[in-house]
């Protein structure tokens, strides 16, 4: 096996145990990616020169005795994340040519603990899509079948990581931007708590739904990068105080007594058969393994969709309200202040970013705010007692990531309304602050990976990353790579 297709905790240990370096790493990268990434376009930008500095420093520290959980493995980090020094375009024509001057909060602590920043990840224009198809630097393809998407928005983090063509990645979800590519590409993707991982550094997109997340071979992987991560930060008040728990000792026990809610509901929401069948097979075998499915309801999730697409749109019309010309955003000069914005914004966002900024202004007007934005408002909280009356019943909750495995590139883009109520079974997890991962259950008839999704209240990461853990490792489907 190539050092590019080896898992974090595999390449730590051959690090640990001499039998490769992290040069080796970085240039088994180089190869796969300059082999594979033409047909996937995962990578907006990498720097293998720089990662090669970097990388005969880091076998120089290790040589000299230091340790690190990430001394010396390449990361590559979705394209909204500042690395300082990187451009930060967020896929999108309004901040060509910018530069970041200064790292996010989660991109400090991946260097302190010794990792190798290299590369910049596709994806949706501003984090708002779930197939990378409203990349404004084109669409990033499935490594199974490159005629169908990645998924989104997070679409190049899950696309490099199931090609081979990066060890572990940042990405982030709002709505579901990680678990879903991560179902569609057949790779685990993590979602964390809101307020587990700073999200200062990460572009906003909607403040109250943002969540980083982790991208990864294996379960044991992302909480690995999760423990690195996590953790309060005085620049982000949202994240919260908690401890942070050591997430890979919590992995490995057994699912005796645990309890797995399953709500029908999750299952009516126009979830195809194939990914029905898969996800109850993945139900089935978590009761093999000890667990104890129970029955729970979710009454509200058919609220689901609209509540998030009236809120989401409406922080965002505000957060982007920044790209103006004057703050941030490559300028187009006219002749007074109002117009240079109206032209600046119009040359810069692509179609998608313009619809959620007039659904959010919209949403946001007088006469309507109390209509949509409050009423949504209100909603969310309708959710947030389905979720607490669920956890209340069970442990972790098991549904579908996705209604279907990854569609053709092409196929939903021109139908919105389609591709939004394609982000059900993963928008309850951001309304409610609760915690939820995808991990690799099965492959649709025409060999595309299917997701299973663990659910769990805000921070049971530790319960939710050990059922994640002992159901994968009781099955090979993550071991099954695509033949790029
Ligand atoms: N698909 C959802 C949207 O388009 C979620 C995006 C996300 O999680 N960033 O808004």
């Amino acid at each position: 096996m190539s050092l590019a297709a080896k898992t974090l905790a595999d390449l730590r240990s051959d690090l640990e145990n001499g039998s490769c370096t992290s040069v080796e790493i970085v240039r088994s990268l180089e190869q796969r990616i300059q082999a594979v990434d033409g047909r996937l376009n995962a990578y907006l930008e990498r720097d293998f020169e720089d990662a090669l500095t970097q990388a005969e420093q880091a076998d120089a520290r290790r040589a000299a005795g230091e340790t690190g959980a990430l001394l010396g493995i390449p990361v590559a980090v979705k394209d909204l994340l500042n690395v300082k020094g990187q451009s930060c375009r967020c896929a999108s024509r309004i901040l060509e040519g910018y530069i970041s001057p200064y790292d996010a909060t989660s991109v400090a602590k991946l260097r302190d603990a010794g990792a190798i920043l290299f590369g910049r990840l596709n994806m949706d224009e501003f984090a708002m899509g779930a197939s990378t198809e409203h990349s404004a630097y084109g669409v990033c393809r499935n490594p199974w079948n490159t005629d169908h998407v990645a998924g989104g928005s997070s679409g190049g983090s899950a696309a490099a990581v199931a090609a081979d063509t990066a060890v572990v990645t940042l990405g982030s979800d709002t709505g579901g931007s990680v678990r879903q590519p991560a179902s569609f590409c057949g790779c685990v993707g993590l979602k964390p708590s809101y307020g587990r991982i700073s999200r200062y550094g990460l572009t906003a997109f909607a403040s109250s739904l943002d969540q980083i997340g982790v991208l990864s071979k294996t379960v044991s992987d992302a909480a690995e990068v999760l423990g690195v991560i996590a953790g309060h930060d005085p620049m982000d008040t949202t994240s919260l105080p908690e401890p942070v728990p050591d997430y890979l000792s919590a992995l490995g026990g057994d699912l005796k007594g645990l309890k797995i809610g399953v709500a029908d509901e999750f299952f009516g929401v126009g979830v195809e058969p194939e990914v029905a069948q898969q996800v109850q097979a993945a139900i089935d075998q978590l009761r093999e393994l000890g667990a104890e499915p129970v029955k729970v309801s979710f009454p509200h999730l058919e609220y689901a969709v609209s509540v998030y697409y009236i809120l989401a749109p409406a922080e965002a019309s505000a957060n982007l309200s920044r790209f103006d010309g004057v703050r941030y955003g490559n300028r187009v000069e006219a002749e007074d202040p109002v117009a240079l914005m109206k032209a600046t914004r119009e040359a810069g966002f692509g179609d998608e970013v313009k619809r959620r900024i007039l659904l959010g202004t919209y949403m946001l007007s007088s006469g309507y705010y109390d209509a949509y934005y409050v009423k949504a408002l209100k909603a969310r909280a309708l959710i947030k007692k389905d979720a607490d009356a669920a956890f209340a019943q069970c442990d972790l909750l098991a549904t579908p990531v996705a209604p279907s495995a990854a569609y053709r590139v092409g196929e939903e883009a021109e139908d919105p309304l389609k591709l939004y109520l394609g982000d059900i079974c993963t928008i309850p997890a951001n309304l409610t602050g609760g915690c939820g991962i995808s991990v690799p259950c099965g492959f649709s008839s025409t060999g595309l990976p299917i997701g299973l999704q663990l659910l769990g209240p805000a921070f049971a990461e530790e319960r939710l990353l050990n059922a994640a853990h002992v159901y994968e490792q009781s099955t090979d489907w993550h071991n099954r790579k695509p033949s790029l």
